[in-house]
């Protein structure tokens, strides 16, 4: 089942999500159908809040951008319950997008390298460190954990260069080719 995803404005963006018990009533089929919205709205990954729950889960598959990043081929991952280290090392600057933000990119400064522990979709858990692209995936979906997106990183001066994008977005006014979910309906 494809669900609307909770654009810019909502409140679920800003809220530090919950872990996710064991026992979560149909986690299965929610991990599921996180990977069917984000196939459905071409993303490469996609944090529970996105879809308005405020849950510590994130989806990946960045097999899309293998041909920029041969490495990424076959990269997919269920996230539950991670907890990030961000690993010494320079910090590189590079274009973002998300699909709570709708027509925007923007340059955003994150490490090269991060260390996660985190439990699969099984509840089996897994630690691994990761560099590079995937790097930066993964510390973008768990800033979406954390009530963050990838604008409260950019510098001020590029923050107010899309006041009016990000205004747009907040008050409806955005076309999205996917199922969404907006503060409030676009006004005529
Ligand atoms: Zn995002």
């Amino acid at each position: 089942m494809i669900l609307p995803i909770y654009l810019y404005g909502q409140p679920v963006l800003r809220k530090v999500a919950e872990e996710v018990a064991p026992d979560y009533p149909d986690f299965k089929k929610l991990v599921a159908d996180m990977y069917e919205t984000m196939y459905d709205s071409d993303g490469v990954g996609l944090a529970a809040p996105q879809v308005g729950l405020s849950i510590r889960l994130i989806v990946i598959d960045a097999d899309p951008l293998k041909g920029t990043f041969p490495e990424l081929a076959g990269v997919k991952m269920t996230l539950v319950n991670p907890e990030l280290d961000i690993l010494e090392g320079k910090s590189v600057t590079r274009d973002e997008g998300c699909l709570s933000l709708p027509g925007l990119q923007e340059p955003v400064p994150r490490v090269e390298k991060v260390r996660l522990n985190w439990l699969d979709e099984d509840f089996v858990e897994h630690e691994q460190e990761f560099e590079g692209f995937l790097a930066r995936i993964i510390q973008h979906e768990f800033d979406h954990l954390e009530g963050k997106v990838y604008i409260d990183r950019i510098s001020p001066i590029r923050k107010q260069l899309i006041r009016g994008k990000l205004k747009n977005i907040v008050e409806g006014r955005v076309q999205c080719d996917y199922k969404v979910k907006q503060q409030k309906p676009h006004k005529k």
